[in-house]
C-alpha cells in the first residue's frame, strides 16, 4: 500500500511569522497514518526544519547541478542540508514561468535522489489539452520524460495537478480524477513492476479544500493531496489531513 501524504505548497508566501502556522499545525497533528509535508519558501526551510516537529519539510524546487555558477538557485544537497526531506519538482508554475522541460525535470529528479530527497513530481494537462481529449497522452508523455529509471516508493511521489484546477476553485469530476490516477498507476506498474508501481503514492492537486477532500480521497488510487492555497493556514489544512486520515 502507498503511504497517505498530505503535502502543502506555500509557493512564494510567508516570512518568519508564517512559522506560527506551522507550529499551530504541529499542535493539531499528527494524524495516524498520514505523512504531512509542508513546502515553505526556501528562506524558511532552515527554521521550519529546525522546529523538529512531526511535520516533514520540503523545498519547492532545486537545481539539477551539484554546485557552480547558478545565481539564485539552490542545489538538492543544499535542500537536504536544511533538514528538508522532500522537494517538489516539475510544478506547472515552474514549467510555465521558468520554461522547465521534462528533460530538465528528469535531471532534477536525479539530483534530488542523489541528495537523499524524496521528489514530489508534478504532472498535469492544460485546459486546452483537456478539452481536446489529450489528457492521458500529455500526462503519459510527462511521466515518460520526467521520471528517470530508478524510481522507488521511497524516493518518489507523483502529484497529478491539472493546470486549470490550480488556484481556480475548479475541480475535475471524480471520474476525471479516477481516470488519470488509474492510468498513472498502470503506467507505474508497467515501468516498475507491481511491487514498486503499486506502492508509489499518487497525490491529487488542484483546488483541494476541506469541503471536497473527503470525496477526492474516496478514489482508490488517490493516496493524498498536494495543496496550495488551503495549506497556508493550519485551520484550512488540518481538515484536509483529517479527511485523508479517515479515508
Ligand atoms: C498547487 O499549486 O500545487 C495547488 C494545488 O494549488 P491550489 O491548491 O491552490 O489549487
Amino acid at each position: 500500500m502507498p503511504p497517505k501524504i498530505a503535502a502543502g505548497n506555500w509557493k512564494m508566501n510567508g516570512t518568519q511569522s508564517a512559522l506560527d502556522e506551522l507550529d499551530t499545525l504541529a499542535g493539531i497533528l499528527p494524524k495516524d497514518g498520514v505523512e504531512v509535508v509542508i513546502c515553505p519558501p526556501a528562506t524558511l526551510l532552515v527554521p521550519a526544519a529546525a522546529r523538529g516537529s512531526a511535520i516533514a519539510i520540503g523545498a519547492q524546487d532545486c537545481h539539477a547541478a551539484e554546485k557552480g555558477a547558478h545565481t539564485g538557485d539552490i542545489s538538492a544537497a543544499m535542500v537536504a542540508d536544511t533538514g528538508a526531506a522532500y522537494v517538489i519538482l516539475g510544478h506547472s508554475e515552474r514549467r510555465d514561468a521558468h520554461g522547465e522541460t521534462d528533460a530538465d525535470v528528469n535531471a532534477k529528479m536525479h539530483a534530488a535522489w542523489a541528495a537523499g530527497l524524496t521528489a514530489i513530481l508534478c504532472l498535469g494537462e492544460s485546459e486546452a489539452d483537456r478539452d481536446a481529449g489529450r489528457t492521458l497522452d500529455v500526462v503519459g508523455a510527462q511521466l515518460a520524460g520526467s521520471l528517470p529509471q530508478g524510481a522507488t516508493p521511497d524516493n518518489t511521489v507523483l502529484a497529478y495537478e491539472p493546470i486549470w484546477a490550480i488556484g481556480t476553485g475548479k475541480v475535475p469530476t471524480q471520474e476525471q480524477i479516477v481516470d488519470v490516477h488509474d492510468f498513472l498507476r498502470a503506467q507505474l506498474v508497467d515501468r516498475l513492476g507491481a511491487q514498486s508501481g503499486n506502492a508509489i503514492a499518487l497525490l491529487y492537486g488542484g483546488s483541494v479544500k476541506g469541503d471536497n477532500a473527503a470525496t477526492i480521497f474516496e478514489a482508490q488510487n488517490v493516496n493524498g493531496a498536494l495543496v496550495g492555497g488551503a495549506s497556508l493556514k493550519a485551520a484550512d489544512f488540518a481538515p484536509i489531513v483529517s479527511a485523508l486520515a479517515a479515508s
